[in-house]
């Protein structure tokens, strides 16, 4: 098992399996004209599975694909494929769009969970935020998921005078889908205009939904990102993603590999280490990948110095959210 010098024990990889998005949500990527990574510097089918292979071997029992958007790589069903095999957990995070392509290979490679991002329920706003005006198709497609039997999360990132007020719209979807929505508090990264003013925090989420309802905690999972609630007699749940506010690092067990085959020990480390060139150089890869992972910092990558309302993204060293994979 691969354990950091906190003695946390790393058990779940996150894979980008590419920097290119169909949408251009104003919060995840700098701006229409972002340079996207050379073909020849991502990680090819090949040595994704190699890459994950290896780090099946040191324990992992958790992969999540993610991007980007993972679903416009043209060999994504070919890697899923490939990642099967391994009888682990396989997951993925997607904007939705291209769900309906890849039911069938979803359903042949065991990936039962899905996460699908969604900001707002109005289609002008899903317009607005992810510059796409492709609201009606990520709706169905949730819908589709739903019908054949997948759990599916919705990740909502909350920005404050932009879409908080429409929390209790989405708690309102749980009462008859069997939906498990997460609120996102809004996150800094490279290029993507954070505020502390920006953000609706864990508390000012509770406090809003209190308003309209009565909830209750559930029990969590010891390496929970989400603080799970539920309320009365609905059919799913809502959940909370404080990272800003309320951390959860203390029992982190994630791991990422960006698409250009970096590994990254937090979604907030500085540093990373390249792990697809030494695969191509033929090295052994294992030491990297401890050493990477006993570098990590205790918290948010050792880069949040003070408190939200006081940081400065500017000063943060790390790389926009859609080149490391959310
Ligand atoms: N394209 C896919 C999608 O949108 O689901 C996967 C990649 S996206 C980077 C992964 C997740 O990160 C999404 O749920 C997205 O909403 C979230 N995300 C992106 N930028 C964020 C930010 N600044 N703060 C909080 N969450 C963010
Ligand atoms: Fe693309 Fe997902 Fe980022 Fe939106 S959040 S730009 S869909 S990678």
């Amino acid at each position: 098992m691969l354990t950091d010098g906190f003695n946390r024990p790393h058990n779940y990889l996150r894979i980008s399996l590419t920097d290119h998005c169909n949408f251009r949500c104003t919060y995840c990527m700098p701006n229409e004209n972002m340079d996207f990574m050379p073909a020849a510097h991502l990680m090819q089918q090949d040595e994704i599975d190699r890459i994950a292979g290896v780090f099946v071997q040191l324990g992992v029992n958790k992969i999540r694909l993610t991007g980007g958007e993972p679903l416009v790589r043209k060999d994504a069903a070919a890697i899923m494929e490939k990642l099967a095999k391994y009888n682990t957990k396989l997951t993925l995070t997607t904007n939705g769009v291209r769900v309906h392509e890849f039911l069938q290979v979803f359903k042949k490679t065991g990936i039962t969970s899905i996460n699908v991002s969604l900001d707002t329920l109005n289609s002008q706003k899903f317009t607005q935020i992810t510059r796409r005006n492709e609201f009606d198709r990520v709706w169905n497609n949730i819908e589709l998921l739903l019908d054949n039997g997948f759990k599916v999360k919705v990740n909502m990132v909350v920005m404050k005078g932009v879409n908080e007020f429409e929390i209790p719209d989405f708690v309102a979807l749980t009462r008859n889908l069997p939906l498990h929505v997460r609120f996102i508090e809004f996150m800094p990264f490279t290029g993507n205009r954070w505020l502390g003013n920006r953000v609706f925090t864990y508390a000012q989420m509770l406090e809003l939904i209190g308003g309209h309802y009565p909830f209750t905690p559930l029990e969590g999972n010891p390496n929970d990102t989400a603080k799970k609630f539920k309320i009365p007699g609905h059919s799913g749940t809502f959940a909370i993603i404080s990272t800003v506010t309320e951390p959860f690092c203390a029992t982190c067990n994630r791991m990422r590999l960006t698409a250009d085959g970096k590994m990254k020990n937090c979604l907030f480390s500085a540093g990373e280490t390249d792990i697809l060139t030494a695969l191509r150089a033929g090295a052994d890869i294992v030491p990297l990948i401890q050493q990477c992972l006993s570098l990590k910092e205790a918290d948010r990558g050792g880069q949040f110095t003070a408190s939200f309302e006081q940081l400065d993204a500017t000063a943060m060293k790390n790389r926009s959210m859609i080149t490391i994979g959310g």
